[in-house]
C-alpha cells in the first residue's frame, strides 16, 4: 500500500452515479460494510454533475421493467416533490416509452439521506487515481483529496466511475468505442434557460411537424402537483430555423438539429444539444479541449435560440452542467460481453442480473446528423432483454466487479443499456453481487448466480424469472 490507509470496508464502491448509488444502498441493505467514494461533493453523477435528464424508462413500452431500490427513489423523490415519476412518451420514437423528470436539487439531497439511512459511509471530493492490486485482485482503491493520498481498502470494489477508471488502473482488459475506428458517442454539455415562453414553443412544436424529426408529449397517469411544471414534451429539430442562422453565420453546434425538453419548472427548458466529437473524456486533455468547445456550443446556442425561436425572446441560459456529459467511454471486458443481437432480440439468460429496455441510441459519433440524416442510430429492441452476471465479472481481474455503463458490452449494446433506468437496474445487481461474494467468502467469479438472484428479489428487483431461469444460456459460465 502507497498511501496511508484512510478505511477498511467489506464493499467499496468507487463513483456515486445512478449506478454506484443503488449499488450501494444495495450492498449496505444485504448486510456489507459499504463505502461509497465520489470526486464531487454530490451524488447522481451524470444527472446532476451534468446536468443530464430525464429518467429514461423504468418500462418496456407500458410494462415496468425496473423495480427494486430504483423505483424506490423515483417514489421517494416523487413525495419529497423532486419528481413526476413516470410519464408516457407518445409517440416514444427518439425517447423510449416513458420518462420520469427529476430535480437535480432535490435528487442530491434524497440521495445522500438515503445512502446515511443505509448505513453505508461516504467518501466525498476524492478523486479516484489507482487500484491497489495484489496477486491478480483489485484490494482497493487509491484517492486523492484534501488529507492527500489515501488507500480505501475493500474485499470487494465495484468500480462505478461510469469510464472504468478502476478497472483500467488496475490493468483490466477493455474496448473504447466502435470497432474499427474506435470512435465512441460524442459528448454533449447540457444547459437549460429560464424565462422561456413554454406555450409558445410548445404551440410551434404541435403546429410545425416538418420542423422535426420527432417530438413527443409526455402524460402523467395521475395529477402532477400543482406546484410542477403540468405540460411536458420533448422535440428534436427546429431545422429551419438552423438552416437560416448557418446561413447567416449565426449557429455554431456540433449538430443539425435542436434537441431540447421540458423540465419541472414551468419556464425552463433544457437542451441536450451541444454535440462534441472525437474526443476521450479519459484523456485529460482531450476532456479539458471538450470542455471548451463544449461551452463555445452553449453560448452559440442560446443566442440562436433568442435570435430565432418563438417563445426565447426574453429567454436566458440560466445553468450549465458543471461538467461536460460523457456517453461513452471504456468497456470493460468480463466474462461475456452483451452484443447488440442480445440487446435487440430481447435475449433471456438463466443468470439474469438486471433487465434492460431502452433502443439501441447511438449519437453520430463523427458529425453533426440526427437519426434521419443517417448519422445516428435507433434500433427499437423486440422485447425487453437480460442483463447477465458476467457482464459485471471482469475477465481477468478478481476483487472487481463493474457496474452501470462500463459494463462488458459492445458499442452498440452499450447504446441501449447505458440509460439511467438500466444503469440504476445494473447497480442494484452489482451491490447484491458484491455482498453475496463478502458474505460467502467468494471471488466474484465463483458466485452462484442464483445467490445473487435471491437477495435481489428480497430487494423487489424485476428478473422476471421463469421456471428454469430464463432458458437459453449463461453468460458467465458462473454455476
Ligand atoms: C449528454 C448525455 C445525455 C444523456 N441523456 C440521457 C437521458 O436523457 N436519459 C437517461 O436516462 N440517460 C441519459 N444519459 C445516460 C446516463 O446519464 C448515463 O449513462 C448514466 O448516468 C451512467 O451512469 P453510471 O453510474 O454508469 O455513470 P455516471 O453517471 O457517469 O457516474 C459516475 C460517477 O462516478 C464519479 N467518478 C467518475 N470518475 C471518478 C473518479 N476517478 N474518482 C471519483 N469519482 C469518479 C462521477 O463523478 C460520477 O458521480 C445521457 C448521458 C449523457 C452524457
Amino acid at each position: 500500500m502507497r498511501f496511508k490507509l484512510h478505511s477498511q470496508s467489506d464493499v467499496v464502491v468507487a463513483g456515486g452515479g445512478p449506478s454506484g448509488l443503488i449499488a450501494a444502498l444495495a450492498a449496505a441493505r444485504a448486510g456489507a460494510k459499504t463505502t461509497l467514494v465520489e470526486r464531487y461533493g454530490f451524488l447522481g453523477g451524470m444527472a446532476t454533475a451534468a446536468s443530464v435528464g430525464p429518467f429514461s424508462p423504468f418500462h418496456y413500452e407500458d410494462q415496468q421493467i425496473t423495480m427494486g431500490i430504483p423505483q424506490e427513489l423515483v417514489q421517494r423523490l416523487s413525495r419529497e416533490g423532486g419528481s413526476t415519476g413516470h410519464l408516457k412518451c407518445v409517440p416514444e420514437y427518439g425517447s423510449g416509452s416513458y420518462m420520469a423528470y427529476f430535480d437535480r436539487e432535490v435528487y442530491k439531497s434524497v440521495a445522500l439521506d438515503m445512502l446515511e439511512e443505509a448505513g453505508v459511509k461516504l467518501l466525498l471530493h476524492s478523486a479516484i487515481g489507482g487500484a491497489i492490486v495484489e496477486d491478480g485482485a483489485v484490494r482497493g482503491i487509491e484517492v486523492c483529496n484534501k488529507s492527500g493520498f489515501e488507500s480505501i481498502l475493500g474485499t470487494v470494489t465495484v468500480d462505478a466511475t461510469g469510464d472504468g477508471d478502476v478497472a483500467a488502473a488496475a490493468g483490466a482488459e477493455f474496448s473504447w468505442g466502435r470497432p474499427g475506428d474506435e470512435l465512441g458517442q460524442p459528448m454533449t454539455m447540457f444547459f437549460e434557460m429560464a424565462n422561456v415562453d413554454v406555450d409558445a414553443i410548445f404551440d410551434y412544436v404541435e403546429k410545425n411537424p416538418d420542423d422535426f424529426e420527432w417530438a413527443s408529449r409526455l402524460y402523467s397517469a395521475t395529477p402532477l402537483p400543482p406546484e410542477i411544471n403540468q405540460r411536458y414534451f420533448v422535440a428534436q429539430g427546429l431545422m429551419s430555423f438552423v438552416e437560416k442562422a448557418k446561413a447567416a453565420g449565426d449557429y455554431r453546434v456540433g449538430r443539425d438539429t435542436v434537441l431540447f425538453q421540458s423540465t419541472m419548472r414551468p419556464d425552463v427548458i433544457v437542451f441536450n444539444s451541444t454535440r462534441i466529437g472525437m474526443l476521450k473524456g479519459t484523456d485529460a486533455d482531450e476532456f479539458t479541449r471538450a470542455e471548451i468547445e463544449a461551452r463555445r456550443q452553449v453560448m452559440s446556442l442560446a443566442a440562436f435560440m433568442k435570435k430565432y425561436v418563438p417563445g426565447f425572446e426574453h429567454a436566458y441560459m440560466s445553468s450549465t452542467g458543471i461538467q461536460v456529459g460523457v456517453r461513452e467511454s471504456r468497456h470493460i471486458l468480463g466474462t461475456y460481453v452483451l452484443t447488440q443481437e442480445d440487446v435487440v432480440e430481447g435475449r433471456r439468460f438463466r443468470d439474469v442480473v438486471a433487465r434492460g429496455f431502452f433502443p439501441v441510441d447511438i449519437h453520430d459519433p463523427k458529425g453533426g446528423k440526427g437519426y434521419h440524416a443517417g448519422g445516428g442510430t435507433w434500433i427499437k429492441p423486440k422485447g425487453p432483454y437480460d442483463i447477465p452476471l458476467g457482464c459485471l465479472i471482469p475477465k481477468t481481474m478478481d476483487g472487481l466487479l463493474m457496474t452501470g455503463r462500463n459494463i462488458s458490452a459492445s458499442h452498440a449494446a452499450h447504446g441501449s443499456l447505458r440509460v439511467q433506468g438500466t444503469a440504476f437496474a445494473i447497480g442494484q445487481a452489482s451491490g447484491a453481487a458484491a455482498a453475496v461474494a463478502v458474505s460467502q467468502g467468494k471471488k466474484p467469479r465463483e458466485l452462484d448466480y442464483r445467490d445473487v438472484q435471491a437477495v435481489l428479489l428480497s430487494q423487489n428487483a424485476n428478473l422476471d424469472i421463469q421456471d428454469e431461469g430464463n432458458g437459453q444460456k449463461t453468460g458467465t459460465g458462473s454455476r
